[in-house]
């Protein structure tokens, strides 16, 4: 029998670590490289809605989730600086878990099964040959039609919600509550920045919200973990096509769906997924490495296009100031409206 062709994987976040520990269990030999170290905490509303968490369970990972602290949300509440909701049920539940620890928990797993991760390596553009994947994440966008999108993200704790998530608009853009395990709650934003314009002095005083908002007065008593700070800049909001990507490309190196939705890590992880098939077949020999990124590209195509337009003009409606007091007033009475977009987006 001859041996499988191994595999390199650049980027050791959700959907590389994902990748690597689903062809680690067929004992394809797979390396990593990783530009950071971990644990480390991510920009992420750390809450993981739809699809990808079925994914989850198939690859093998639910135990690993549960051992790591993950808490199930099961209610979500808007707020616009005039008009809120009351909690409303999500359609389905989600898993909430720290990145800080989901990432590390993954990493650990891939090493357990034999997989060969090199932390603080960051692999250059031309490294991506055949048997080399890209698993990098977001390809920096320094601005789209004039606006700059950055993140944000603190852990707090002393936050009473009223539900598991608590969605924040503001003419800024939004901050996301998520109550996680043993009293914390992820506090995550995303903001926008015209062109020429600079960024506040202390641009972590965006997360706290307007004076006299509804979030304002959530985090009044907070206690904020300073070590949990972490930001990012140069997001793409906007939708791209896997089968124009030259590479074998999984999570956010695809393309990104707007963050408001809370579908990004189950893109990651249902893109990893995808993958495992033909790259275990390539790694047998038994189709070539252009069968195997043009199968993955269109298998990701399909599954994500229709998601990824509803996102794209969700993301533009709720971060339109003049819409967000009519949309949250129409949330606070029309649970059709919150339902449908909840389930096109994932
Ligand atoms: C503000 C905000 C809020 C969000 N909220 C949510 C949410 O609530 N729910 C949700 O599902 N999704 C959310 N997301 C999206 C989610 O975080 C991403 O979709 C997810 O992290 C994608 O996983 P990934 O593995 O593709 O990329 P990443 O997690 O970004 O991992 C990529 C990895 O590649 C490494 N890397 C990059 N370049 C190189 C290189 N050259 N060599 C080696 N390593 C490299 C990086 O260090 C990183 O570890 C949010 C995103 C933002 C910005």
């Amino acid at each position: 029998m001859t041996m499988p062709k191994p595999i390199r994987i650049v980027g050791g976040g959700l959907a590389g670590l994902t990748l690597g520990i689903a062809l680690r269990r067929l004992e394809i030999p797979v390396t990593i490289d990783e530009a950071g170290n971990y644990p480390r905490h991510r920009v992420c509303g750390e809450f993981i809605s739809g699809r990808g968490q079925e994914s989850i369970a198939r690859l093998g990972l639910r135990e690993m989730f549960d051992e790591t602290g993950v808490i199930r949300a099961h209610t979500a509440a808007f707020f616009s600086t005039a008009h809120s909701t009351p909690p409303r049920p999500l359609p389905s539940p989600a898993l909430c878990l720290p990145r800080f620890k989901l990432d590390a928990a993954l990493a650990g797993k891939f090493r357990e099964l034999g997989g060969e991760l090199n932390e603080g390596r960051r692999a250059a553009v031309e490294d991506f040959t055949e048997g080399v994947i890209r698993a990098s994440g977001r390809r920096a966008q320094t601005k789209e039609h004039g606006t700059h999108w950055f993140g944000l993200k603190l852990h707090a704790r002393k936050v009473a919600l009223t539900a598991d998530l608590e969605m924040h608009f503001s003419p800024q853009g939004y901050v996301g509550l998520c109550r996680l395990a043993d009293g914390e709650v992820n506090v995550c934003g995303l903001f926008r920045r015209q062109a020429g314009e600079n960024l506040p002095a202390n641009s972590r005083e965006l997360l706290r919200g307007l004076p006299g908002s509804p979030l304002r007065e959530r985090l009044a008593s907070a206690e904020f973990d300073e070590t949990s700070f972490c930001a990012v800049a140069g997001l793409s909001l906007r939708p791209q096509r896997a089968v124009e990507r030259p590479e074998i490309c999984v999570g956010d190196a695809i393309t990104m769906i707007p963050p408001v939705t809370g579908n990004g890590m189950s893109m990651a992880f249902e893109s990893a997924e995808l993958a495992v098939a033909p790259l275990a077949a390539w790694s047998r020999g038994e189709i070539s490495w252009a069968a195997a990124r043009q199968q993955i590209a269109q298998t990701c195509d399909e599954q994500f296009s229709r998601r990824l337009r509803w996102a794209h003009w969700l993301q533009r409606l709720v971060l339109t100031p003049a819409l967000q007091n009519p949309l949250t007033f129409l949330a606070a009475r029309s649970d059709g409206f919150w339902r449908m977009a909840f389930e096109r987006t994932r």
